[in-house]
């Protein structure tokens, strides 16, 4: 039973981690680059939009 819930912590925790990947990540609006980290295009060097 404590196993049990231990790994649901253990994957809650890895659901965010990743949705927290996803949501870093973001397409340049001027050269459609699937930019996966950071807040400059790594193309073209444009600032990220919000
Ligand atoms: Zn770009």
């Amino acid at each position: 039973m404590l196993l049990c819930i231990l790994v649901l912590i253990f994957q809650g925790k890895n659901n965010n981690y990743e949705q927290s990947m996803y949501l870093s990540a973001w397409k340049c609006k001027y050269c459609g680059f699937d930019v996966q980290m950071g807040d400059f295009c790594t193309y073209c060097y444009t600032k990220k939009e919000k």
